[in-house]
């Protein structure tokens, strides 16, 4: 996975790639498909979601830029994958799940794996966890409208937010950087996400 899927579609960041040949991914997936756990394409986790796709999770965590003493918020816990690869990475991972019983399957998962710096809310992600703030990175794994302005203002001077921006069908890479009082934007990549429900999300009707 790893060798054809990530560093060949050009990935370098050393971190990265090293969380992802340490993590296992089958751990995550449902008992019935951890035969397919490394192939090349996003998976049901029940509830109607997904764990993306191995190359996305290692797109979106080399955005991110990090170098090890992060705190990181990532909205979207889903199966938990994405976080353990932040948490191999980063000094502290909070992650937010609006689907209880997602959130609790993925924290039983953490903990089976000694992820001690992973802390999970159940809850809607979409206005961040300002309790905690602020954050050196933001990570949104779920569809947005727009990028919301109460995740832009949790993120230190320097700081970095990765989200999908579109509509249900096709979305938008963007990557945030927090410049003292504003804020550069990029554009990454076409993707292809779940919708992020809650607030500053979808609603909830619209799928
Ligand atoms: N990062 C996950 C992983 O590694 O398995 C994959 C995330 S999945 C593509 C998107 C997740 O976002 C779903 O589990 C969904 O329930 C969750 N979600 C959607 N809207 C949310 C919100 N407002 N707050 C928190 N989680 C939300």
């Amino acid at each position: 996975m790893v060798e054809t899927q990530i560093i060949r579609r050009g990935v370098t960041d050393g971190r990265v790639i090293a969380a992802m040949r340490k993590i296992p991914r089958h751990l995550f997936t449902e008992e019935v498909l951890r035969h397919q756990a490394y192939n090349d394409h996003p998976l049901p986790i029940g509830e109607r979601q997904t764990i993306s796709q191995p190359y996305i999770v290692a797109f979106m965590t080399e955005a991110l830029k990090l170098k090890g003493d992060e705190k990181v918020l990532e909205l979207g816990t889903g199966s938990g994958y994405q976080a353990a690869i932040l948490a191999d990475i980063a000094f502290s991972v909070y992650t937010i799940e609006r689907i209880s019983i997602l959130a609790k399957r993925a924290k039983q998962t953490l903990q089976s794996l000694d992820y001690y710096n992973v802390f999970i809310k159940i809850g809607d992600g979409s206005e961040g966890w300002p309790a905690e703030a602020p954050f050196d990175c933001i990570i949104v794994t779920a569809a947005a409208p727009r990028v919301p302005n109460a995740l832009k203002e949790q993120l230190k001077d320097g700081g970095r937010l990765v989200i999908p921006v579109g509509d249900s069908h096709t979305q938008e890479l963007i990557r945030v950087t927090r410049i003292g009082h504003g804020f550069k934007t990029e554009k990454l990549l076409m993707c292809r996400f779940v919708p992020l429900i809650g607030k500053n999300g979808f609603n909830n009707n619209d799928y």
